[in-house]
């Protein structure tokens, strides 16, 4: 049994679910249970519509609704087969409950996050019921299961934190025994409360989702099907032409996703991780490729460093104690302040007087520079960028370091930070000699590629 799950962009459009359609027929075999987000950008004009209403432009709500419901039926339609008609009247059926909810909004001129999440559930309802009718129409036993029977979370509407022994439970119950025999079919993000109120698991949750039922019913494999051929060497917006990584950890896939590479957030797949599943990222426009496979445990790699992975637009914030004497709790001042302003740090380097920190969101640098001002001299350089080396094996090479200081030996590095983990090795120079340093970096470690890991 295998979890297959699909992002927005793979099931925008008629041609895109054709597209899906055609990738889970060749793995009926192995029973998969298939995760769908809503079609293309609807949570986004859900939830457009939604306060539009509660701030009482009823008819701008109700447009943006109407354009969903067309939508939906267009693609929608053309995919059900001779089962359109029934198809029609499920969608008919959410868009005129919907028109509802909208209006009730628009007259009560608030919008609570219950009902935020009753609206925004409405995108995975209606997708996974087309992607069902889509399968059917195709040939493929299917079976629509709705997620929010048992996907069982608490009440915290919009963020909504799952019960795990419950939704195993449920998972083992009611998906399980259908999926031997039919195609699962459910929509991610989406679960409800024991009481049966709709929730969801906060914006992007369908790959949680995914993780979650792959663990709950034991999946070999999770599959996370996107728009890239997977984790790549390098950030193919900084450098084209990285060499695909086949394989990777968990905690190196963490380390990546931190420093930028938007693929996928680890953290969201650790439920199936935890039960040593693996999770495979693949490219629904090119299902040919073999993708990145995501474990526990890193598969022996010869090269010590599996990926360069970059963040721009980085500003380091130097901050020096004015007050040499009594600097304990320094540190602890300075981090109650950024703390204060939800502003996270994501680089530290210090020594015994000064501190260098990096952000990424300076919104509210200007309030924290004045009140850190009060015990210490802060100095603000923007136009930064922070280098990450990443790989398990930088730990057991010697001279990794020596390596890459030989070849930034012309930049200026302001900041250096080896992770707690020893996976990573971090520097921040400027912005503008970024993407040379990538390719320099590049040049060095992956001249020669361990065939097993590197594609
Ligand atoms: N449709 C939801 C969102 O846009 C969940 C997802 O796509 O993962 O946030
Ligand atoms: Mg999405």
């Amino acid at each position: 049994m295998i979890v297959m799950k699909f992002g927005g962009t793979s099931v925008e459009s008629r041609d895109a679910i054709t597209r899906v359609t055609s990738i889970v027929k060749k793995y009926e075999e192995r029973r998969p249970i298939v995760v769908v987000s809503a079609m293309g950008k609807t949570t986004n004009k859900l939830l457009a519509a939604a306060h539009e209403a509660a701030a009482g432009r009823r008819d701008q709500a109700l447009t943006i609704v109407d354009e969903l419901r067309g939508s939906h039926l267009t693609h929608g339609l053309a995919l059900a087969g001779p089962a359109a008609a029934d198809l029609d009247r499920f969608i008919r059926t959410h868009f005129e409950w919907l028109d509802e909810l909208v209006k009730g909004l628009s007259v009560v001129g608030e919008l609570s996050d219950r009902s935020k999440d009753a609206i925004a559930s409405v995108g995975e309802r209606l997708s996974s019921l087309v992607v069902s009718f889509a399968f059917r129409a195709a040939g493929m036993p299917t079976q629509h299961v709705d997620a929010r029977r048992v996907i069982l979370t608490d009440d915290r509407f919009t963020q909504a934190q799952v019960l795990f022994d419950e939704t195993y439970a449920a998972l083992q119950e009611r998906v399980r025994p259908v999926a031997e025999h039919s195609v699962v079919v459910m929509g991610g993000f989406i679960g409800s409360t024991k009481d049966g109120i709709t929730t969801t698991l906060g914006r992007g949750g369908s790959d949680y989702s995914a993780a979650i039922v792959g663990a709950g019913v034991n999946a070999e494999e999770i599959q996370i099907w996107t728009d890239v051929d997977g984790m790549l060497t390098a950030d193919p917006r900084i450098m084209p032409g990285g060499h695909r990584v086949k394989s990777i950890s968990f905690a190196e896939a963490a380390e990546m996703a931190f420093f930028g590479a938007k693929v996928l957030h680890p953290a969201t797949v650790l439920p199936a991780v935890e039960k040593n599943i693996p999770v495979l990222i693949l490219n629904s426009k090119r299902p040919e490729v073999d993708g990145t496979r995501i474990t526990l445990d890193a598969a022996p790699c010869a090269n010590p460093v599996k990926s360069i992975s970059c963040k721009r637009d980085i500003t380091i914030v130097n901050i020096r104690s004015t007050r040499m004497l009594m600097a304990h709790g320094f540190l602890r001042r300075i981090f109650e302040i950024f703390d204060r302003y939800e502003t996270s740090v994501d680089m530290l380097s210090t020594s015994e007087v000064s501190v260098s920190l990096t952000l990424d969101n300076t919104e509210n640098l200007n309030s924290i520079r004045e009140e850190v001002r009060q015990f210490a001299e802060v100095t603000v350089e923007e136009k930064q960028a922070i280098v990450c080396l990443v790989g398990e094996n930088i730990r057991h090479t010697p001279g990794i370091a020596g390596r890459a200081f030989q070849v930034l030996a012309d930049k200026n590095i302001r900041m250096i930070s080896q992770g707690a983990s020893l996976l990573n090795l971090g520097f921040v120079i400027a912005d503008k000699d970024l993407s040379s340093a990538v390719s320099a970096l590049h040049k060095e470690f992956f001249s020669t590629l361990d065939p097993a890991v590197f594609a």
